[in-house]
């Protein structure tokens, strides 16, 4: 199974209307907002609130906002952290700091300031754009990080006049409901520190306009770092140049051939500081003079409302979005016919969920997969073509994939459980300041993913589980999906994470944490024997544990991590 005779058995599965080669822009990804303001100038690039930006107007954002960084001494290269969740002026500053030929550090602004402190000094990040209900945590870093400049945005600063003035209102009785203090009104406040000016937002945006687009060299000139491995261990910086990112948005386009690149409209459930959302909604949107629905914060009431107002046609997601709309109980009555196309991905999509989703809909939901160090798409199932169950789907355009011995790195046969690698113009160029742990991933252009995966026959893959989460108990593999799998089929059971915890005989022994549905009950040995019907013994959980939520990230990806730490080592073999 040598390179050469590598056949690309997933090719032949795809729809007729979508190339197995594409061509990809060399450009800055800034050069968009450009064009899509000359070719659609009226058409809103953003709906927020009843706020519309339209694409003229996104335009002349970006270019005053990028000539008042540049007035504060920010030049091509640097990085910039934008600390915001999905609002116009997250557009706005993400383009405006790739017009400049800055490089954007995308940053979740439910951070803590320990995390922050990693981040920001790890990019070197001089300026950060930040929502002002994080200041006070970036304040209590920034003299450690050598901040210099911070331009401070607020929720209210784009919203139509009449909630712009009741949002102060909104917000205290916000505070008062969930007796929590505003972080602004920090118990310490911290002093700003001394060499660090704090700008505001809306006046930067008054500034000169800068011409442009900075030129870049488009193979090589970073636009992103994103940081990840929050879930696997220390966060590093994946370095994603403007081709990548540029690769992965061609890639999506030519996936979704039923919109014949015209504008439509997205819905941005997804948030623009994972590189999910930021490829997916707001890069794809602005290359093709979309509409993006913003919503701030993900509720699957309002996203209800959203469709139902705005007719989205798109709407990427994870499955934890999807389940949550399919489980609102007047969901039934609810009109979401306008949504056609959704991707889901980031975690296991359950069969259940599509099926009830595409029945709502009348539209189609696939299973997709991708990582960060690859922009990140590089597999979905056809949208409107043969999508197998339970399946991550086919290789993108010019992405090669295969299975590889995780221990040896040679490719195996399809069938075989091994190490999914992935080869594209969507992969990084590799991690921030991080030669070797670059070096331990990225071989010959293959980013080995981490993942263990299969590949059938007809080339469509399918995700086993993490590397690093697989179970050795007893010299056994077990993986936890698996085991997750028959918990789940279980009536009373809603959610369950299964993680190895330490023990002494067996290495390490399967526990499982459980979430039960509402008004059920079920007890440690049923589900035992429960699964003990289903699997072999050494894979059946010995441990339970009950909760009422399990830990996850943002886009929904239980952190099976933070069980397996909070788990004490097991005194005695169950
Ligand atoms: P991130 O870098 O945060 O985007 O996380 C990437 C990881 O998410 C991958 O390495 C996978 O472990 C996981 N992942 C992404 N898509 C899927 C999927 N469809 N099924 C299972 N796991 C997935």
């Amino acid at each position: 199974l040598d390179s050469g005779s590598r056949a690309r058995p997933w090719l032949k599965h795809y729809p007729p209307e979508i190339p197995s080669h594409l061509e990809y822009p060399e450009i800055n990804l800034a050069a968009w907002v450009q064009q899509s303001a000359r070719r659609h100038p009226d058409r809103a690039a953003t709906l927020y609130f009843g706020a519309r930006l339209s694409y003229a107007r996104l335009f002349e954002q970006v270019r005053r906002l990028a000539g008042g960084l540049r007035a504060l001494g920010v030049r091509p290269g640097d990085r910039v952290a934008i600390i915001l969740p999905n609002l116009p002026q997250t557009v706005i500053a993400y383009y405006a700091v790739l017009w400049l030929g800055g490089v954007v550090v995308m940053t979740n602004p439910l951070y803590t300031p320990r995390e922050l402190r990693h981040q920001l000094a790890d990019a070197e990040a001089r300026v950060v754009v930040a929502f002002d209900q994080i200041l006070p945590r970036v304040l209590e870093v920034a003299s450690e990080v050598g901040l210099r400049h911070v331009v401070v945005t607020s929720a209210a600063d784009y919203l139509p006049p009449p909630l712009r003035l009741l949002y102060p209102l909104k917000q205290a009785a916000q505070r008062r409901h969930q007796r929590r203090p505003h972080p602004a009104q920090h118990p310490v406040a911290p002093s700003r520190p001394p060499g660090l000016q704090v700008h505001a937002f809306t006046r930067l945006v008054r500034s000169q306009p800068l011409d442009g687009p900075h030129p870049v060299d488009a193979r090589e000139d970073l636009a992103l770092l994103q940081y990840t491995g929050g879930t696997t261990g220390t966060s590093k910086g994946v370095m994603l140049t403007h081709f990548n990112l540029a690769a992965n948005c061609t890639q999506i386009q030519a996936w979704l051939y039923k919109l014949e690149g015209r504008p439509t409209t997205v819905l941005a459930a997804l948030p623009f500081f994972h590189v999910y959302g930021l490829t997916t909604v707001l890069n794809f949107s602005v290359m093709t003079g979309s509409t993006m629905i913003l919503t701030p914060r993900f509720s699957a009431a309002e996203v209800v409302r959203l469709i139902e107002r705005h007719r989205p046609r798109l709407f990427p997601g994870v499955p934890t979005m999807y389940v949550a709309i399919t489980q609102l109980p007047d969901i039934a009555r609810r009109d979401l016919s306008s949504v056609e196309a959704c991707i889901s991905g980031a975690a296991p999509l359950p069969v259940a969920v599509q099926e009830s989703f595409e029945r709502l809909t009348g539209g189609r939901l696939v299973e997709g997969y991708g990582l960060t160090e690859a922009s990140p798409v590089t597999h979905a199932n056809p949208i409107w073509g043969a999508r197998r169950t339970g399946s991550i789907g086919l290789p993108w355009p010019d992405t090669d994939a295969r299975i590889v011995d995780p221990a040896t790195g040679e490719p195996l046969p399809p069938g075989s459980v091994g190490e999914l690698a992935v080869r594209g113009p969507q992969v990084m160029k590799g991690y921030w300041q991080r030669p070797e742990e670059t070096a331990a991933v990225l071989r010959d252009g293959w980013l080995l993913t981490g993942d263990l995966a299969q590949m059938d026959d007809d080339g469509y893959f399918r995700i086993v589980d993490r590397k690093k989460d697989l179970i050795i108990a007893g010299g056994f593999n077990i993986y936890p999906r698996e085991v997750e799998e028959v918990l789940y089929e279980h009536p009373a059971v809603r959610e369950a994470a299964v993680v190895g915890v330490t023990d002494p005989y067996r290495g390490e022994t399967v526990k499982a944490y459980v979430v039960l549905k509402e008004g059920h009950a079920v007890t440690a040995a049923e589900l035992e024997a429960f699964c003990r019907e289903r699997l072999a013994a050494y894979k059946v959980p010995r441990l339970f544990d009950f909760r009422d939520e399990l830990p996850k990230t943002l886009v929904g990806k239980v952190l099976r991590r933070a069980l397996r730490e909070e788990a004490p080592p097991v005194q005695e073999a169950a």
